[in-house]
């Protein structure tokens, strides 16, 4: 068997009784045109590890090593799936090794990445843990990842890429900016899914930033804007007394000290204003 004499995806999601479980958040792309467009979205595959979350019955991970992906890391939670993906990998020269266990509790240790590799992560993710693993990736020091290209619900990828003063702009978008730069590649309509979900997706691509570029004190971050965006209709004057209250200085002097009006609203402020905010915090706090 070679990756062209594999059985069509549907006649392996028939042969191996695979139908969807929705506690999985099971929803197949199994349009190869699709699949393909998000494997050629990873950049270098050839020179590549590839560490994909929920491959299921393997669209994505075909494609994947299709475009020569040097090794593919698979980590699926439902075993009903291995016999399946065992076959790909048999097909493709051993190139895909699967772990099966929850991508949540997996670190950058058991993925068996050389020292000082950076692997592409590429998945179509499941909606109840996309944005939680999504966080840890952006957090994770330092990034074990050169680039990840990731499918999620067409909200969560808009929070993702939200500019400022946009209605999706928020903690998440802050986050992603201060770490990570990330681009909206491309819509999916729910019908291109096997089950359809209830809504839309997108494809994101996003790239650590490294070095200088990569604000550090993500704790102190994720204070701020969780003060800030916690009570969003707020001025900032206001919404930030809780962050403040950890520190000795108010939320008005945090705010003077960064050049930010205190009257102005959260979703008004760009990323670098609440990185700035952030390091007035933290030095507020050590004071
Ligand atoms: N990659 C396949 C595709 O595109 O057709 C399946 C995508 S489906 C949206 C999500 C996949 O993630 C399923 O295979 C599901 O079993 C798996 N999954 C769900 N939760 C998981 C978790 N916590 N860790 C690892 N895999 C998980």
């Amino acid at each position: 068997m070679s990756g062209d004499t594999l059985p069509p995806l549907r006649d392996v999601i028939a042969a191996h009784g695979l139908a969807a479980d929705k506690r999985f958040g099971q929803h197949f792309l199994l349009d190869l045109n699709l699949t393909a467009k998000i494997a050629r979205l990873c950049g270098d595959l050839p020179d590549s590890t590839a560490v994909e979350i929920g491959p299921g019955p393997g669209g994505l991970t075909r494609a994947l090593l299709s475009e020569g992906a040097a090794r593919v890391i698979a980590i699926e939670k439902d075993a009903r799936f291995l016999p399946a993906l065992a076959d790909i990998s048999a097909a493709f020269g051993n190139r895909l090794s699967v772990i099966e266990a929850d991508a949540l509790k997996v670190g950058r240790e058991a993925l068996g990445l050389a020292a000082g590799e950076r692997a592409v992560i590429a998945a179509n993710l499941p909606y109840n843990v996309g944005t939680a693993l999504f966080t840890g990736w952006l957090e994770a020091e330092p990034p074990w990842w050169s680039r990840a290209v990731l499918m999620f619900q067409k909200e969560v990828a808009e929070r993702i890429v939200a500019r400022t003063g946009e209605d999706a702009y928020g903690r998440l978008a802050i986050l992603t900016a201060a770490r990570a730069k990330a681009k909206y590649a491309f819509t999916l309509p729910a019908r291109a899914f096997t089950p359809p979900p209830k809504v839309d997706s997108a494809v994101v691509v996003v790239d650590p930033l490294l070095g200088g570029e990569r604000f550090s004190d993500v704790e102190a971050l994720s204070v701020v804007t969780a003060s800030a965006f916690g009570q969003r209709r707020k001025t900032l004057r206001k919404s930030l007394a809780q962050a403040a209250s950890q520190t000795r200085a108010s939320a008005e002097e945090l705010l003077t000290a960064c050049g930010i009006d205190p009257g102005a609203r959260a979703e008004t402020i760009p990323p670098d204003g609440f990185m700035a905010l952030a390091k007035a915090w933290r030095a507020a706090r050590s004071a």
